[in-house]
C-alpha cells in the first residue's frame, strides 16, 4: 500500500523564474525507505517542506495514507500531519535530557508518554544514556536521538534532510548501517535527502534522482545505477565513458573498434554506447578486440584507472585491477562487457 501519493506537484518561490519543483509524482510503499537524491539547488528541500507542509505547492496533490492532505488550496496543518522530521543539524533541545527531549513530540497521558519515549530510545539503543544530556553524546549518539524523537509519535512518515552530513567518513558508514537497521525494526516508511550517491545506494531501497526541479527517475539501487534513463542519470553515480557508434551488420563501429552486438540491427543511425569504467577491462575477452592508445595510469590501491584515446579526440576511462603493470605509452587493448545504447 502506497503511504505516501505525490500527483502533478509544483512550487515556486515568490518572484522566482523557475520552479523549484515541478511535475513531481510518485509513491511510497508502507515500509519503504526512499533516498531523494540530486545536486544542490535541484529541489530536494523543497519537496520535502512541501510534504511536511511548511510551503505550499502551486499545483498537484499530497496523499497520506489515503487521505488528501494537500490539494488547490487545501492544507493538512503541519502538525495534524502526523509526519516525522530530522534535520541536519539534528536539533535536540541543549537543556533537555534525552528522555525529556524524546518524550517531547508525544501527547497523552504522562506515563504512557514516558513508555512510549523509553521505547524509542531503547529501539535505537541509548537505553543507558537517557539521563544524559545532548552535549554529552557523539555526533551519531545525537543523530540517533533525533531520530528516536522522530519515532516516538509513531508517524506516518519520517522525512530526514541531510541525516548523514554532519558525520566524518569514517562514522558515516557505521551510522548509515545503524540508521537503516533502526528504520526498519520500527516499520516506519521514510525518506531521506543526501546528495551523496554511497549514502542513498547503501541505504535506501529506491532512490528519486531530481535535476533543476524535475523527477528524473526512481528506481531501486542498481536498476538506477546499471540502467539510467539518461546521461544525466548515469553521470550523477558515477562518470560514464560514451563513445559514438555507428550500426553496422554485424555490431557497432566505433574509433576503437568493432563491439560485436547482434541487436546493432536494430538501429539505422549513429549511437551512443555507453558504460562504466568497471564495465570494461583492458584484459580483453578474445570477441572483442577494441584498440587505443594508453594516456594515463591512475593507481587507488584497489584498483586503477587508465584512460585510453583513440587518435581522434576521443577517450574513455577503465577500472582495472591493482597488479597489472603498464609501460608507459602503449597500445592497449580492450572490451566492454555491459553497455547502454542510446540513439543519437
Ligand atoms: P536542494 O535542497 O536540492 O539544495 P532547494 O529545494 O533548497 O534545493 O532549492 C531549490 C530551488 O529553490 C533553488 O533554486 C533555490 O535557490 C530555490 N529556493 C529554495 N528555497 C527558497 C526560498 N525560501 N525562496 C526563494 N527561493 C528558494
Ligand atoms: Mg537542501
Amino acid at each position: 500500500m502506497a503511504v505516501l501519493k505525490i500527483e502533478g506537484l509544483d512550487k515556486r518561490y515568490h518572484e522566482a523564474d523557475k520552479y523549484a519543483v515541478k511535475d513531481i509524482s510518485f509513491s511510497v510503499q508502507e515500509g519503504e525507505i526512499l533516498a531523494l537524491v540530486g545536486e544542490s539547488g535541484s529541489g530536494k528541500t523543497t519537496l520535502l517542506r512541501l510534504i511536511a507542509g511548511l510551503e505550499h505547492p502551486d499545483a498537484g496533490y499530497i496523499e497520506l495514507s489515503g487521505d488528501k492532505i494537500v490539494e488547490g488550496h487545501y492544507s493538512l496543518r503541519p502538525n495534524k500531519r502526523k509526519i516525522g522530521l530530522v534535520f541536519q543539524d539534528y536539533a535536540l533541545f541543549p537543556h533537555l535530557n534525552i528522555l525529556d527531549n524524546v518524550k517531547f513530540g508525544i501527547s497523552g497521558p504522562k506515563a504512557e508518554r514516558i513508555q512510549k519515549a523509553k521505547e524509542a530510545i531503547a529501539l535505537v539503543g541509548l537505553n543507558e544514556s537517557d539521563q544524559k544530556y545532548p552535549h554529552q553524546l557523539s555526533g551519531g549518539q545525537q543523530q540517533r536521538v533525533a531520530l528516536a524523537r522522530a519515532i516516538a509519535p509513531n508517524p506516518k512518515i519520517l522525512l530526514m534532510d541531510e541525516p548523514f552530513s554532519n558525520l566524518d567518513a569514517m562514522l558515516k558508514d557505521q551510522v548509515r548501517e545503524e540508521i537503516r537497521q533502526i528504520i526498519k525494526k520500527s516499520g516506519v516508511t521514510a525518506i531521506f535527502v543526501t546528495h551523496d550517491t554511497r549514502d542513498a545506494l547503501s541505504t535506501a531501497d529506491r532512490i528519486a534522482i531530481l535535476h533543476r526541479g524535475y523527477l528524473q527517475q526512481i528506481d531501486h539501487p542498481r536498476s538506477l545505477y546499471d540502467t539510467p534513463i539518461n546521461p544525466y542519470v548515469a553521470n550523477f553515480f558515477g562518470k560514464v565513458n560514451e563513445i559514438l557508434a555507428e550500426p553496422v551488420e554485424d555490431g557497432f563501429f566505433t574509433t576503437f573498434g568493432l563491439i560485436k552486438d547482434t541487436r546493432a540491427t536494430e538501429f539505422t543511425g549513429k549511437v551512443r554506447i555507453i558504460f562504466r569504467p568497471e564495465n570494461a577491462d583492458v584484459c580483453p575477452n578474445p570477441q572483442q578486440k577494441l584498440i587505443g592508445n594508453l594516456l594515463k595510469v591512475a593507481y587507488f590501491g584497489d584498483h586503477q584507472m587508465v584512460k585510453i584515446a583513440d587518435g581522434k579526440g576521443q577517450f574513455i576511462n577503465i577500472k582495472t585491477n591493482n597488479k597489472r603493470l603498464f609501460n608507459g605509452s602503449e597500445y592497449l587493448c580492450f572490451s566492454v562487457d555491459q553497455y547502454e545504447i542510446h540513439p543519437i
